[in-house]
């Protein structure tokens, strides 16, 4: 006999920082891109009505952003963006000088300089702290000469820590280099529109929009090479027929978003649910945040000593709990975590990790339901491998 799965309105959904629900204002407007009928670079009026929907689209991401719309070019998502910013930077400069970027930078940025380090880019590469954060004076330190471009994200999508990024800014600008923030993690949830770097990725899905679309701000100032070569769509820096109806459910996450508060006050409900979150863990013992100081209290990183992070997010997933043990795109995998690795995380610990992640609208039977599973599975795991670890208090 197999087990039913839940329906989906009975999954508790805590794994948004891989990706969140889409909204309803992302859905309708997903629905009405689908119905314009015209591609945007023809001349006939069906053309001309999906034309207007990308300015109209255009202009909700650049306020999202801070910019002017002619600075928004529309990607594939955040790793199609991280790659144009890091990519295209270099490309533009036939592959010479250097790029500072950090050892818990996600993937796309990671692997794309290891593939630029490749065609002759010098490549340094900053450890964080162990609290999870990269310190600006070790970036400070890392530039030189010639620095190109200084790559570092706004919040970590393991940790959640949230990293100094105008401060890194100010000093990669005085030093003469560029500043690419990749903001996946933040925009929609903290303010990106003040970041004064040259270069910002987003991506939709994490933000209430749909999967497969994202921006890059670039500046005017800036000049990038394509990565994809075609017709003049997006200013020649990304050429192809724009997924309108992808786009505009992208503005239509970004119009959601510009309605919610984003000041501290405006927070306290996601700040509530990690209180309850972490209050609910705190009857085991052995249960280690990975990551203090700024951090986005959405995004909650906890190990358990005695348990494997993975068979524990499976136990979960069969109550139909849905967490993960880090990165969605590294699931699946046994190595620890490069994030925590590099904040110097024992392996033991690294591997007992789970990630919870949520929103403002996610409801407090939620967390308590995803307290109460763990707590159980928890108990049982280390009753299993006898681990000797006592409840707290
Ligand atoms: N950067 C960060 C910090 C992320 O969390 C992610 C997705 O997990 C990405 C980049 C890649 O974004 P996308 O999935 O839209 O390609």
């Amino acid at each position: 006999m197999t087990t039913p799965s839940p329906a989906p309105r009975d999954l508790v959904y805590l794994d948004h920082a891989a990706t969140a629900p889409l909204c309803a204002r992302a859905e309708a407007a997903l629905r009405r891109g689908l119905r314009l009928v015209g591609n945007p670079s023809s001349r006939h009026g069906a053309g001309l009505a999906a034309h207007e929907a990308l300015v109209g689209a255009r202009d909700e991401v650049a306020r999202l952003l801070g910019c002017a719309p002619d600075e928004v070019v529309f990607t594939g998502g955040g790793s199609e963006a991280i790659n144009l910013a890091l990519h295209g930077t270099f490309a533009a400069l036939g592959f010479r000088g250097h790029l500072v970027t950090t050892a818990i930078e996600h993937s796309a940025v990671l692997e794309c300089a290891d593939a630029l380090s490749r065609r002759g880019v010098a490549v340094t590469v900053v450890g964080p702290a162990p609290t999870g954060h990269v310190d600006p004076a070790a970036v400070a330190a890392a530039i030189r000469p010639d620095t190109v471009l200084v790559s570092v994200m706004h919040a970590n999508n393991e940790t959640g820590a949230v990293q100094p990024v105008e401060e890194i800014t100010a000093l990669a600008h005085a030093a003469g280099a560029l500043m690419h923030v990749d903001a996946v993690q933040t925009a929609g949830k903290l303010p990106v529109d003040g970041l004064a770097a040259d270069l910002v990725s987003i991506s939709a899905h994490k933000f209430g929009g749909p999967k497969g679309v994202g921006a890059l701000r670039v500046a005017d100032r800036h000049t990038l090479a394509p990565l994809v070569r075609g017709g003049g769509q997006e200013a020649g820096r990304r050429a192809g027929t724009e997924n309108v109806a992808g786009v505009l459910g992208m503005a239509g996450a970004a119009a959601w978003a510009a309605e919610q508060p984003r000041n501290d006050l405006g927070r306290a409900a996601v700040r509530r649910l990690r209180k309850r979150l972490l209050d609910g863990l705190a009857v085991l013992g052995g249960v280690v945040p990975n990551a203090t100081g700024p951090v986005m209290p959405e995004t909650v990183s906890v190990s358990f000593s005695g348990v494997r992070g993975d068979t524990l997010a499976d136990l979960l997933d069969a109550q139909g709990i849905c967490v993960s043990t880090g990165s969605a795109c590294h699931a699946g995998q046994d190595s620890p975590s490069h994030v925590l690795t590099a904040m110097g995380v024992p392996v033991a610990q690294a591997k007992a990790t789970i990630r919870y992640s949520f929103g403002k609208d996610t409801a407090v039977a939620d967390i308590d339901a995803a307290v109460a599973a763990t707590v159980a599975a928890v108990r049982s795991l280390r009753r299993v491998s006898g681990t000797e670890v006592s409840d707290a208090g």
